[in-house]
């Protein structure tokens, strides 16, 4: 009757799949911030921001939504899509 030794054994440290999130913009943190003054979101491209020439952001929002002047403004991707109705200028795709 033998006993049947048991193998020992070794765990696999399985990294199975690792079920990746699709990022949502839950807490981003991100570098470029909205330059429209009561606006916290951010501009970064990677969550749709834009930037474009302070005069045309300007054209839309007036001088004084702009706390500080440069020569482009961020803009996050709702004051985008906002500025961009307003313009209602020639239709980009959006995605
Ligand atoms: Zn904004």
């Amino acid at each position: 009757m033998g006993f049947k030794s048991k193998a020992r054994k070794k765990r696999n440290a399985a990294h199975g799949s690792s079920s990746e999130k699709k990022s949502k913009d839950i807490e981003f943190e991100g570098t470029v911030k909205c330059d429209i003054k009561d606006c916290n979101n951010w501009a970064d491209k990677k969550v749709g921001g834009r930037k474009m020439a302070y005069d045309r952001a300007v054209d839309v929002w007036g001088s004084s939504a702009f706390p500080r002047k440069t020569k482009k403004v961020s803009l996050c991707k709702t004051h985008y899509r906002v500025w961009k109705k307003e313009k209602k200028g020639e239709p980009k795709e959006w995605e």
